[in-house]
C-alpha cells in the first residue's frame, strides 16, 4: 500500500489517499488535481513533488 497526502506537498487541503500501488495512486492524485484544484494536467516538477510525498 502507497499513500499520499495533498498537503504534504504544500497543499492547502485536507485530501488523503491510499492505494495498492504507485500507478494506482498517480491515477488518483491526477484525478483529484483535476476535480478538486482545476489542474487538469501536473507538470513534471509538480510529479517529481508528488512522488517525493508519496509513501
Ligand atoms: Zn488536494
Amino acid at each position: 500500500m502507497v499513500s499520499f497526502k495533498c498537503k504534504d506537498i504544500g497543499m492547502d487541503c485536507t485530501f488523503e489517499t491510499t492505494a495498492a500501488n504507485v500507478q494506482e495512486l498517480d491515477e488518483k492524485i491526477a484525478q483529484h488535481a483535476r476535480e478538486v484544484h482545476d489542474i487538469p494536467s501536473l507538470d513534471k516538477e509538480m510529479w517529481i513533488k508528488i512522488h517525493t510525498a508519496e509513501k
